[in-house]
C-alpha cells in the first residue's frame, strides 16, 4: 500500500514539474512516507525524519512532508511539536497537504497547463513518473482504504480510518494508463480487499470490478490481497475461477491457530471456520497458491496455543506463510490492556518453529514443479538471470540471451527449492556439459 501511496505523490509532484533527486541532500522536496506495523518500523521512521533537520537548516526553503501511518489520518499534534523542521504532515495515501503547501509557498511556477493536470489528476488520470515508466511491469493499484475491522492487535484502523471504496471507473482509469505505459499485471490492494465496495450499499463489489479490470486489453494478470476469512466468499472465487487474467493466488491470513487466541485477537473466526475456507478455495481453485499470515507470542499465548498454529500450518500445507513476532502498538487494544508477558527469546523461538516448518512445507509443495512447464511473467534481469512469477505467484528464474522483460514465457522447471525455482524457456535445449567435465567423469 505504501509503495502505491509513494507512487501517487511522485507522480503528483511529476505533473508540477517536479523529478527525482539523486539524494536527500540534492532535493527542493522531501517526502518521507512512513510504516508503523512494527514498534522497529515507527523508531526507524521517526529516527531518519529527526535527522533530516540539519538539511532543513542548510535550506529553509527546502520543504520536508511526513506522510503516511505515523501521521494518521486525524493528524498528529505530538508529533508537530517533536519534528518542528516537517512542513507538512499528510494522512496516508493523500497527497494533498504537500501539494497545497507547494502551492502556497510558490516554489513552483505553476502555469495553467499545470494546474489543469492537477486536476486531472484528482479525477483519477494517473501518470507514472518517468522513472517509474521504464520499469514497471507490474504495479499496485489502492481500491479500498482503511479498514472497519478492530483487530485488538492492529494499529491501521486507527492510522488509515475507516474503509473508503474508490469508484470503478476511477480504478479502471488508472489501471488503463499503466497498461499503456507498459504495465502487465497489477495487484489491486486493499486491508480487506474482499470488502471492496461495501461500504456503498448497493455499490459494485469486487467480483464486479474484476469482471471490469479483466475486460482492459493490453493487462495480462490481475492480483488482489489481503483478503479475510470472512468475505472470501463464493461468488468471489467462483469469479476468480472465471476470469482467465485473475490469478490463482490468494492471501488470507489465519494470525494464530488456536481459537483462545483468535478471539483475543478479534479476528472473528475460528480455526475451523479458517480450515472450511481453505477447502472452499481448493474446491473452486485446486491449483491455487495460498498465503497466509501468523503473530507468534501473542499476549497470554501459551505453549499449548503455538502448538495449534504448528499443527494448523502443518494439516493445511499452504504455499507461504508470513511470520511475524508480536509487538505491542501504542493505542491498540492489545497494548492498553494485555502484559505482553512471552518473552523475546520465546517469540524467536517460535518464529524459528514456525519458519522451519514452512520451509518443509514450501519445498514438498515446489517439488510437484519439478519437470513441469508453468506460465511465468518475466518483470526483470537480476544478476544475470531473467525473474518471473507464476500465477500462483511462485518465483523463477531462468537464462537466456533474448529480451523477455514484460513477456508471458513457458518455463520447464528443472530445479525447484522453498522459495524459487529455476528452468529454460519451453523449447529451449539446456545448456550443453562442458566437454572437461565429460571427460573426467
Ligand atoms: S483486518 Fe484487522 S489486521 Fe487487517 S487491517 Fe483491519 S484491523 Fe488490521
Amino acid at each position: 500500500m505504501n509503495e502505491a501511496d509513494s507512487r501517487r505523490v511522485g507522480s503528483e509532484l511529476e505533473k508540477l514539474g517536479y523529478h527525482y533527486a539523486p539524494s536527500a541532500a540534492q532535493a527542493d522536496v522531501i517526502v518521507i512516507n512512513t510504516c508503523v506495523v512494527r514498534q522497529s518500523a515507527e523508531d526507524k521512521a521517526y529516527g531518519f525524519t529527526a535527522s533530516l533537520k540539519p538539511l532543513k537548516q542548510g535550506n529553509p526553503r527546502r520543504t520536508i512532508a511526513l506522510m503516511g501511518c505515523l501521521v494518521g489520518v486525524k493528524g498528529n499534534a505530538r508529533l508537530k511539536k517533536s519534528l518542528p523542521h516537517v512542513d507538512v504532515f499528510m494522512p496516508p495515501g493523500d497527497p494533498g497537504p504537500l501539494i497545497d503547501h507547494l502551492l502556497e509557498q510558490e516554489q513552483l511556477k505553476l502555469n495553467a497547463f499545470a494546474l489543469a493536470r492537477r486536476h486531472a489528476l484528482q479525477d483519477g488520470n494517473l501518470v507514472l513518473p518517468a522513472h517509474l515508466q521504464h520499469n514497471m511491469i507490474s504495479a499496485h493499484v489502492p481500491v479500498v482504504y482503511g479498514c472497519n475491522h478492530v483487530c485488538s492487535y492492529c494499529i491501521i484502523p486507527a492510522r488509515r480510518g475507516v474503509e473508503r471504496s474508490r469508484p470503478v471507473g476511477d480504478i479502471a482509469r488508472e489501471v488503463r494508463s499503466l497498461v499503456a505505459q507498459g504495465v502487465k499485471e497489477v495487484t489491486l490492494l486493499g486491508q480487506i480487499v474482499d470488502r471492496y465496495g461495501y461500504d456503498a450499499p448497493d455499490g459494485p463489489r469486487m467480483p464486479d470490478l474484476l469482471r471490469t479490470l479483466n475486460d482492459i486489453d493490453g493487462l495480462e494478470r490481475i492480483r488482489f490481497l489481503t483478503s479475510h476469512p470472512n468475505y472470501m466468499d463464493e461468488r468471489l472465487l467462483q469469479t476468480v475461477a472465471d476470469l482467465p487474467k485473475v490469478c490463482e493466488h490468494i492471501e488470507v491470513p489465519i494470525q494464530a491457530g488456536h481459537n483462545e487466541i483468535l478471539a483475543a485477537m478479534k479476528r472473528q473466526y475460528t480455526v475451523d471456520d479458517y480450515r472450511r475456507l481453505i477447502d472452499r478455495i481448493r474446491h473452486y481453485l485446486p491449483q491455487t497458491g495460498i498465503a497466509t499470515d501468523i503473530i507468534v507470542g501473542f499476549p497470554g499465548e501459551t505453549e499449548a496455543h503455538f502448538q495449534g498454529t504448528l499443527d494448523v500450518l502443518a494439516e493445511l500445507k499452504l504455499d507461504v506463510c508470513h511470520s511475524a513476532m508480536y509487538s505491542p502498538r501504542p493505542g491498540t487494544v492489545s497494548a492498553k490492556i494485555m502484559p505482553d508477558d512471552v518473552s523475546p527469546e520465546e517469540k524467536k523461538r517460535r518464529l524459528h518453529a514456525v519458519n522451519a516448518l514452512q520451509e518443509t512445507v514450501a519445498a514438498e509443495i515446489s517439488r510437484r514443479y519439478e519437470g513441469k512447464s508453468v506460465q511465468i511473467l518475466v518483470e526483470e534481469k537480476h544478476k544475470g538471470k531473467w525473474k518471473g512469477r507464476t500465477r500462483t505467484n511462485k518465483l523463477v528464474f531462468f537464462e537466456d540471451e533474448q529480451d523477455y522483460k514484460g513477456k508471458l514465457v513457458d518455463i520447464h522447471i528443472e530445479w525447484a527449492g522453498p522459495w524459487s525455482m529455476r528452468g529454460r524457456p519451453v523449447g529451449k535445449r539446456p545448456k550443453p556439459v562442458p566437454e572437461f567435465i565429460l571427460s573426467s567423469a
